[in-house]
């Protein structure tokens, strides 16, 4: 009997430490930090296993947008959406990340143009440290459209050598419903840079940055300075035609049309999140390209 009792009293202690042991590992789990620094060591495995070794880098950069945005205006927009769909998809998401291509405001206040090589290396050995952490996706995603051209060039150049991680390149789907929403809601006629839309958006999570009382200090129409020019293609471009570097109007910019983008923008992003995670092809197609290109002309 009494060796039945403490059988039985073991059975109980095990099963009561188990219980214990998983209802903790929820409780950490459910708890993750989704921000890269704030994950502890201890963390860092528990986060790379339930991100599916997926890590996110909101690009921005440091840019004038208008008289009346923050300088840091893309970063700051990225990283609410982000962090936002994060929330929602978990995954790990990387520090405040504003090294980027940025030229055409160099003569403007604030703006920081490090070098083509070093916007470069710096992209590239960030997501070489992320790989040697673990992660094996790496999700960019972009808040400033002067890096557009740069990282299509960057995700087709990491076929140059053989990589063990994937970089996947955020492309925002077009939503002609959604968009003709917007335009019914839309009062200024275009929004390049710091007019009504980019505006709003941030109206509509930090408000106390928005100065709009400094919105008419300065035009945000195009000046058509090359007008002459239609099948050519410059880096001075912008400049000719915004060179306030501001392109619209923001004056009618509001809260509740910021929030409506804000809410499309982080469902989209949640959802690609979720297909990055899941995504075995990519890495299988990668891997068996690196290993075809070593001998191309022997037969498989
Ligand atoms: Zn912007």
């Amino acid at each position: 009997m009494k060796a039945k009792a403490s059988f039985t009293l073991t059975l109980f202690l095990v099963f009561f430490v188990f219980v214990h042991i998983k209802a903790g590992d929820d409780a950490m789990i459910n708890d993750l930090p989704i921000q890269y620094e704030e994950l502890t060591a201890t963390d860092f495995p528990v986060a790379l296993k339930k991100a599916s070794k997926t890590c996110l880098i909101p690009m921005g950069i440091m840019e004038k947008h208008g008289p009346h945005l923050p300088i840091g205006t893309d970063l700051i927009n990225i990283r609410a959406i982000a962090l936002a769909a994060a929330e929602r998809e978990y995954v790990v998401v990387f520090p405040p990340y504003f090294v980027g291509q940025i030229f055409e405001a160099k003569h403007q206040p604030g703006t920081i143009a490090y070098s083509h090589e070093l916007i470069w290396n710096f992209l590239q050995e960030t997501c070489d440290e992320l790989a040697r952490n673990g992660f094996e996706k790496i999700l960019l995603v972009n808040g400033h459209g002067g890096n557009n051209r740069f990282l299509d060039y960057f995700c087709q150049a990491q076929l140059e050598k053989e990589r063990d991680y994937v970089v996947y390149l955020y492309r925002e789907p077009q939503d002609e419903a959604f968009e003709k929403k917007i335009q019914q809601k839309q009062k200024s006629g275009f929004d390049y840079h710091g007019g009504e839309l980019e505006t709003s958006l941030m109206m509509a999570h930090r408000p106390e940055l928005v100065r709009l009382n400094f919105v008419t200090k300065e035009s945000g129409q195009d000046q058509h300075r090359l007008d002459n020019l239609s099948n050519v293609w410059t880096g001075i471009w912008w400049y000719a035609r915004f060179p306030n570097h501001y392109a619209g109007d923001a004056s009618p910019a509001n809260a509740d049309l910021g929030k409506m983008i804000l809410e499309h923008r982080v469902q989209l992003l949640a959802k690609t999140i979720k297909q990055v995670k899941s995504d075995q092809k990519t890495s299988q197609l990668q891997k068996a390209f690196f290993e075809k290109s070593k001998t191309p002309r022997r037969k498989k």
